[in-house]
């Protein structure tokens, strides 16, 4: 591994804005001493290797909303950290339509070796920014693949909780009102594919309240469109928040 090379990073982490981002599926970097895995090119630039665009969506949230942004360093591909050690997803040997030559066969050392090496700093490193802070909420930002084994998704936006539903609720809301893109509450995912891990570990855990955005990725595939996105997001995030901020007020 180069020496100086970080699995984690964390940007605006003093920032003040209301919400922590998290983007686990940022990278397509394949570090040594893992390599590339054995990928053919195509595959290590595909959507299997990272979520196209959602670095740059978080990025340019994080700016708008002054918020802390925790990103990762390598390829989900090397290990998901949206997945626990147990989840055989977590370091897959095949991903959609790419074999991972050099994940299979894998010891259970070996799968433990990554889990401490990537896992771990990635997961202390967000709960060390969570515990710097008071009365946060949790948001992830992922993208997805427009054909998806063949099939076309029609979904443009989804919203995603684990159990509490509030904030996924009020961010549909608005951006069913405005109508631009096609959205919905648990698509193309949900909690019962394992998707929410980070939710369920930093944000329920703790009983702060979370959100996950999936984003279709032929919308946010330069920079600018994900900005874009961006820009068109924060009525919805900004929904979500007072939502859970009058519950907040409420209890108190
Ligand atoms: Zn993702």
């Amino acid at each position: 591994m180069a020496e100086n090379w970080e699995p984690v990073e964390v940007t605006r982490a003093e920032g003040r804005g209301p919400v922590v981002l998290v983007c686990e599926h940022a990278s397509r970097d394949f570090p040594q001493p893992w390599g590339d895995l054995g990928l053919s090119p195509e595959a290590a630039e595909s959507h299997a290797a990272w979520d196209i665009g959602a670095l740059d969506v978080s990025r340019a949230l994080a700016a708008l909303l002054d918020s802390p942004l925790v990103s990762a360093c390598a390829s989900r591909l090397v290990y998901d950290l949206n997945r626990p050690l147990e989840a055989d997803d977590a370091i897959p040997v095949q991903s959609e339509i790419y074999e991972v030559p050099g994940n299979a066969g894998l010891s259970p050392q070996e799968r433990a070796l990554r889990h401490r090496a990537l896992h771990d700093p990635f997961h202390d490193r967000l709960a060390e920014v969570l515990d710097s802070r008071q009365r946060d909420a949790l948001v992830t930002i992922h993208s997805f693949t427009p054909v998806y084994r063949g099939k076309r998704r029609e979904v443009e936006l989804g919203f995603l909780y684990h159990e509490d539903s509030r904030m996924a609720e009020a961010a549909l809301e608005v951006e069913q009102a405005k109508g631009s893109y096609r959205a919905a509450l648990n698509e193309p995912y949900a909690a019962s594919d394992g998707v929410t891990y980070t939710l369920r570990k930093h944000g329920e855990a703790r009983g702060l309240p979370s959100l996950m955005i999936e984003i279709r990725n032929d919308l946010i595939d330069t920079e600018a469109r994900a900005r874009d996105m961006a820009v068109h997001l924060m009525p919805a995030l900004a929904a979500a928040i007072a939502a859970v901020a009058e519950d907040r007020q409420a209890a108190e």
